[in-house]
């Protein structure tokens, strides 16, 4: 067995890194043949959780659907990927001890620099008072206390990033050591 199922959760601010780290990973883990999926925040609003907006109990329920399906997968033995900015600590709990397999990955950086990215321009939105409740603008977010892996993506290139990720999988026991090392 090559690997094992498990959710790998990205949470963190937007423009912080999720999804491209979260893509990175996929492509070193589909490079060695594995099995997974993607459940990116922004796909899976247009989709699954469509129609929800972002109070607080819409995001719960966004997180509470990426769950269950994360969930389904899992425990069929697929690696899933999950990118939402997540930001409340208690939805996130309860969906690790639904899934039980739960890597939580905290993609970190300040928010001046997740700002000063605005890679999709909804902090320059939120400023202007166009976009209400933004997280880390003037809606919450709350960091991980316990994350298995944080990347401080101010601070560390993406390959550091990705490498941090694939190597807490396989202490865990999700991927062989062969598959990791030949990502180092
Ligand atoms: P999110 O999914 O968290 O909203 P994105 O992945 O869409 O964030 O955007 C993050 C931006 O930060 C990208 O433009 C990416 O190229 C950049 N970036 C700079 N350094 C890193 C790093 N170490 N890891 C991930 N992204 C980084």
């Amino acid at each position: 067995m090559k690997q094992r199922g498990v959710t790998v959760w990205f949470t963190g601010l937007s423009g912080a890194g999720k999804t491209t780290i979260s893509q990175a990973v996929a492509e070193a883990l589909r490079s060695q043949g594995c099995s997974l999926e993607i459940l990116d925040g922004d796909v899976v609003r247009q989709n699954l959780t469509k129609g929800l907006g972002f109070s607080k109990e819409d995001r719960d329920e966004n997180i509470r659907r990426i769950g269950f399906v994360s969930h389904l997968l899992t425990r069929n033995g697929v690696i899933v990927l999950v990118s939402a900015i997540s930001p409340y600590r208690e939805i996130r709990e309860e969906v690790r001890q639904r899934v039980g397999d739960f890597v939580e990955v905290y993609v970190n950086a300040p928010l001046e620099v997740c700002e000063g990215r605005d890679v999709k321009g909804l902090y320059r939105r939120a400023r202007l008072g166009e976009i209400k409740g933004f997280t880390g603008i003037d809606d919450p977010y709350e960091p991980p206390l316990n994350p298995e892996v944080e990347c401080r993506t101010d601070q560390e290139d993406l390959s550091q990033s990705v490498a941090k990720v694939l190597n807490t999988l396989s202490n865990l026991g999700y991927l062989s050591n062969q598959l990791v090392a030949i990502e180092n």
